[in-house]
């Protein structure tokens, strides 16, 4: 049986999200978040200290003005401005590392297709002990057929990887003060918050909704960005892509000394022209697994070379007055 939290006092909840050119509905986004936080207020779910953090990643629409009117109106909301569009998972990181105050911190999407309701579920479950609160999506119907294929596809090769990621889990999660202390001591510059998460340990669980699809402004994750976080995933968390490497070299050159022996055997025997097509085909294959396996190795070496540049992984240019 789990011991329970809910005769502590109401812990304070910071909410972060990270808001990129989110100008058509970051309005709508505050609006709910505002009213709900108010709600558990008022069930004593969590403090009346409680706030919403925004994080504007460099956007060049209204997205800060929004967040400083909202500021200025609503007892509730942060903004925390970055110097640049450092990309969802800095910003993300950006915000966690500034809720210094929140004892649960709840990261969620500007666009509201995570439902801000499940957060009530988290808060439960962290009442009941739980250090981290996954949302898991268990109904994509609202994405693409690409999408869910492709995310399937990503789920299952990072598995094969050797990699624990949380499937159907996007950023929408509770973490409780102590998993975010850890959290933030992992000082990578390639940062993967779903392959890290699950790597602080701490006692888990999931909850589970349905995605809704965007109810204005658009994706910022097209098809290369997509791409570019399931590389970064794949890289910073396994090394496997080099063992499959050496093992294909293994194989390869095996093949070949058999093959060596054959064609010697075939040129005692007097066949000398033959064989000119096998050997170009050699050549092409060789040339090609060779110029893969560089890729690979050297998609791990840029990360080698980023990391050890130890860059700081954002700034920020300015905070709204509390
Ligand atoms: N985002 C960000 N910086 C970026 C791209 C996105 O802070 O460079 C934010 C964006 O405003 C949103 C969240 O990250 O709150 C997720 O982005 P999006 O909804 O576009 O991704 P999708 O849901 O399509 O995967
Ligand atoms: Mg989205």
């Amino acid at each position: 049986m789990l011991k329970s939290r809910s005769n502590q006092p109401p812990p304070c909840l910071a909410v972060v999200i990270p808001c990129y050119n989110e100008e058509d509905i970051l309005p709508q986004t505050l609006d709910v978040l505002s009213t709900l936080l108010s709600d558990f207020i008022k069930s004593t779910l969590i403090s009346d200290t409680s706030y919403i953090l925004c994080v504007d990643d460099g956007s060049n629409d209204n997205t800060w003005e929004i967040i400083n009117r909202n500021a200025v109106h609503s007892s509730y909301v942060r903004g925390l401005k970055l110097s640049r569009n450092y990309g969802h998972q800095n910003a993300l990181l950006a915000g966690l590392a500034n809720v210094a105050d929140g004892e649960v911190i709840v990261s969620i999407d500007a666009d509201m297709q995570d439902d801000p309701q499940v957060i009530r579920d988290m808060l439960v479950a962290w009442s009941n002990e739980y250090d981290i609160v996954y949302g898991v999506r268990n109904d994509r119907q609202s994405d693409t057929v690409f999408k869910r294929e492709t995310a399937k596809l990503f789920y299952k090769l990072m598995k094969f990887m050797g990699v624990d990621l949380v499937p159907d889990h996007a950023d929408f999660r509770l973490l409780d003060r102590r998993a975010l202390d850890a959290l933030l001591e992992y000082n990578e510059r390639n940062i993967f918050l779903r392959g890290l998460v699950p790597l602080v340990g701490f006692l888990s669980t999931n909850v589970y909704y349905a995605r809704k699809s965007r109810i204005a402004g658009e994706s910022k994750y097209p098809l290369k960005k997509m791409l570019g976080l399931a590389v970064q995933g794949v890289t910073s968390f396994s090394i496997m892509p080099l063992r499959i490497i050496a093992v294909g070299g293994l194989l390869i050159s095996t093949a070949s000394v058999l093959a060596i022996i054959y064609i010697l055997f075939d040129k005692i025997n007097g066949h000398v022209i033959r064989g000119w097509t096998s050997i170009t085909i050699a050549i092409f294959f060789m040339g090609g697994v060779q110029m893969l396996s560089l890729g690979v190795i050297g998609e791990y070496i840029g990360k080698i070379y980023i990391e050890t540049k130890r860059r700081p992984r954002f700034h920020v240019e300015n905070k709204t007055e509390i």
